[in-house]
């Protein structure tokens, strides 16, 4: 009988999984029949970007993280798929930081054209994933919304490819219950303008403040702080910014902070991570793990130490993204093909110790991309994967780190050449900061006017 696999999610990690099996299967390969469960209508996870907060029109938590306004905080090149590039796709160079929606048709134009999606089960969230040694399988148990309906089926294999940014890791902090303006998480986050003219509040010191934060500053806010709790960022913010220790408490509109200084602030955006959640995995099979670049119980990072039928797919922190689950996923279908026997447990383990024992090394983040180059490049040595120069596009992730550091406000107006292609990026027709049309024809459209 043909062999069964799930994928759970067609955000970007399941669509590799698609995408690599397709291809296996036009190479001429026996390939197993595979079925993608997504919750949402389309696909593209994060970047199908939702105005909804909250729940669905299902009642379904929503997963959605990405805010209207968003452009890609790493160059295109970094991430660039090595069997479609960006020129491919769009027929011309384009520059080097995409807005969202830019980067969704990117996404979606690779797997239509592999003609995967009758492989996606859409508004299917999977409930339940149960292993029975007795017949060497998983059930697997979704619901399908629409129908009001829950059934069952059984596979051989399972692909967990639901991302680590949309539960949202939510701190309390003293009088937040009594604060007198907006409070909200970053995953609830949605358009900048609401906030100008405000005071704002950025709880953490990762991507997402760095971010949220220029955002509303983009969009007219009157002041940004940062509150941190390890280190400030320390990057060479307007005058209008500043950074602040640990939020210790919130009386009225002021907040106070662990130094004793205080600021009053008209909105708080809780940037404070997300959790790893598998609500559908029993305990036996469910990963658990902070955001690193080296999460343990993953051999090669992707096949579950507990049970090798079980994989899990870009649950990694991400500097790589989309060509780093790419890797996984041509290796998670190696894997599943047979063409890649896994070595013993004990193997398997003394692996997974030496790369997080490397991981805990690590002291700075030019050092995160070296680590998590190694970790592509292994997996990329290990299967038909096309050739990406991952010590080129390490490169680029250096000198993006640099540019940050020259300026937060302008890092998105500089330009990086293809890793596939050698194209170097054409200057985009607007800076950053006065670029406010965020759509798919604006920044393609006005760059053909602008030609
Ligand atoms: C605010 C924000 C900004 C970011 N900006 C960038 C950026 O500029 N550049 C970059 O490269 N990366 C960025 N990222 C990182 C992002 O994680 C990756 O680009 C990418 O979206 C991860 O893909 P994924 O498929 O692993 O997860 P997701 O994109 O989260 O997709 C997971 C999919 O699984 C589905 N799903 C979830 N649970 C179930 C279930 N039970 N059953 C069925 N389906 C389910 C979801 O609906 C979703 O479609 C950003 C992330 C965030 C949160």
């Amino acid at each position: 009988m043909q062999k069964r696999v799930a994928v759970v999610g067609a955000g970007p990690s399941g669509l590799a999984v698609l995408r690599a099996f397709e291809t296996a299967r036009r190479n001429g390969a026996d390939v197993p029949e595979v079925v993608c469960f997504e919750k949402q209508a389309n696909w593209g996870g994060l970047w199908n970007y939702t105005w909804r907060t909250g729940l669905d029109e299902f009642g379904e938590p929503v997963h959605g993280s990405m805010y209207r306004y968003l452009w890609s905080n790493g160059p295109k090149e970094c991430l660039e798929f090595a069997d479609y590039s960006f020129e491919e796709h769009f027929g011309r160079p384009i520059p080097s930081y995409p807005p969202r929606a830019v980067l969704h048709h990117y996404i979606a134009g690779r797997v239509e054209r592999s003609g995967v999606r009758g492989y996606i089960r859409f508004r299917t969230p999977v409930r339940r994933v149960a292993w029975s040694d007795a017949i060497g399988k998983f059930s697997v148990t979704v619901k399908d919304l629409q129908r009001d309906e829950h059934y069952t089926e059984e596979f051989d294999d399972v692909v967990v490819a639901n991302g680590h940014f949309s539960v949202p890791n939510v701190p309390h902090f003293d009088g937040i219950e009594t604060f007198l303006g907006r409070v909200m998480h970053a995953h609830d986050f949605r358009a900048a303008d609401e906030f100008a003219g405000k005071h704002m509040l950025m709880v953490g010191s990762s991507y997402s403040a760095e971010d949220i934060g220029t955002q509303c500053h983009k969009y007219g806010a009157a002041s940004v702080t940062f509150s941190y709790r390890t280190k400030p960022m320390g990057f060479d913010w307007p005058a209008s910014f500043e950074e602040k220790p640990l939020l210790s408490r919130l009386v009225g509109k002021t907040a106070y902070f662990i130094d004793g200084t205080s600021k009053d602030v008209d909105a708080i955006v809780l940037c404070t991570g997300y959790q790893h959640s598998y609500p559908f995995l029993p305990d036996d099979l469910r990963l658990k793990t902070n955001n690193r670049l080296y999460p343990l119980g993953l051999y090669k990072g992707v096949v579950w130490e507990g049970n090798p039928h079980l994989f899990y797919i870009g649950m990694q922190d991400q500097y790589y993204t989309f060509n780093m689950f790419d890797a996984q996923a041509w290796f998670a279908r190696d894997v599943i093909l047979g063409r890649l026997p896994l070595p013993p447990a004990a193997e398997r383990d003394a692996d997974i110790k030496a790369w997080r024992g490397r991981e805990e090394g690590l002291q700075d983040p030019f050092q995160a991309i070296d680590f998590q180059t190694d970790y592509v490049r292994d997996l990329l040595s290990m299967t038909d994967y096309p050739f990406l120069d991952v010590d080129k596009v390490a490169a680029l992730f250096k000198e993006w780190e640099h540019h940050k550091v020259d300026g937060i406000l302008t890092y998105r107006d500089k330009s990086y050449p293809s890793v596939l292609t050698g194209t170097m990026a054409p200057v985009h027709h607007t800076t950053w900061m006065k670029a406010l049309d965020d759509s798919l024809d604006a920044f393609l459209g006005m760059q053909e006017a602008a030609q």
